[in-house]
């Protein structure tokens, strides 16, 4: 796997990403008052969002690292109601209790508890906007040379029905990916062909898009797919709080996005953490 491949940061439901390269200094800047909609990036490979390790740092250049502990705004366009189902969303997430977490959480959230999870969402998103993430199958996104703490969701997001945990595993991995300092957590490629274990082939769980070959995999558990699905599972094993509902559904999500970890060793990890 290829760990300087361009990524795509356009969510479509199911990969994970690989290690990170090394990061270089970046200066610090101020963080601009707010990002206009991003232009059509114009790339030839056009139906999904790509940026590369060095757009990343072009955005950490532009930002610099975002000020924490501000808070997060949503952009006038955001339709109301979609703007109170996420803050319902992120209310529930905040009154989740818990008990201990596995290793690998707790070196990403902290523990299964609503205040660790509200820490990580509101000291890395600054803004949330609408906007077409470069593809139709996109669901949301993080556009670094936009600004690297917001965060942009789709048309995808707004009109699909899926449950509450699995639109909170959406922003959570958006939210991994506004990290700077790992360059933005960048995909990996998926493999050709691209199969799970029954030999069917691997399409999103939001859109139905196959997989195969595009940049919407992790090989490590640490980046955006890999956190959320360890977050997932850590709800399902050991939230006290939530309904056999939310369990079942964190655990159908989290299995959808472990398929996206294409890396035996990273797999291997974590489900070693799970024990
Ligand atoms: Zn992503």
């Amino acid at each position: 796997m290829e760990s300087t491949l361009p990524a795509l940061l356009a969510l479509q439901l199911a990969a994970g990403g690989g290690p990170p390269p090394p990061v270089p200094p970046i200066p610090l800047a101020a963080e601009p008052s707010g990002a206009a909609a991003p232009a059509d990036p114009g790339r030839s490979s056009a139906d999904l969002y790509y940026f590369t390790p060095e757009e990343a740092d072009r955005g950490a250049k532009l930002f610099g690292f975002p000020r924490r502990g501000k808070g997060w705004t949503f952009d006038d366009d955001v339709p109301k109601d979609i703007q109170e189902q996420m803050r319902r969303d992120l209310a529930f997430m905040g009154s989740i209790e818990g008990g201990p977490a596995t290793p690998l959480h707790r070196g990403i959230f902290g523990d299964v508890a609503g205040a660790a999870y509200k820490e990580f969402f509101d000291s890395r998103v600054s803004a949330i906007g609408v906007s077409g993430c470069g593809s139709g199958n996109a669901v949301a996104c993080v556009i670094p040379i936009l600004g690297p703490s917001k965060m942009w969701i789709t048309k995808n997001y707004i009109e699909f029905s899926h449950p509450q945990i699995a639109r909170l595993m959406v922003v959570f991995h958006e939210a991994r990916h506004t990290e700077i300092m790992r360059r933005n957590w960048p995909h990996a490629r998926c493999p050709r062909p691209f199969r799970d274990s029954m030999g069917r082939d691997m399409k999103s769980i939001w859109t139905g898009a196959p997989l195969a070959g595009e940049p919407a995999c992790d090989t490590t558990p640490l980046g955006s797919y890999g956190s959320s699905t360890i977050m997932l599972r850590n709800i399902r094993k050991s939230c006290s709080n939530c309904t056999d509902k939310v369990k079942m559904d964190a655990e159908l999500y989290a299995d959808d996005q472990f398929g996206r970890i294409i890396d035996a060793e990273s797999r291997r990890r974590m489900e070693e953490d799970l024990r």
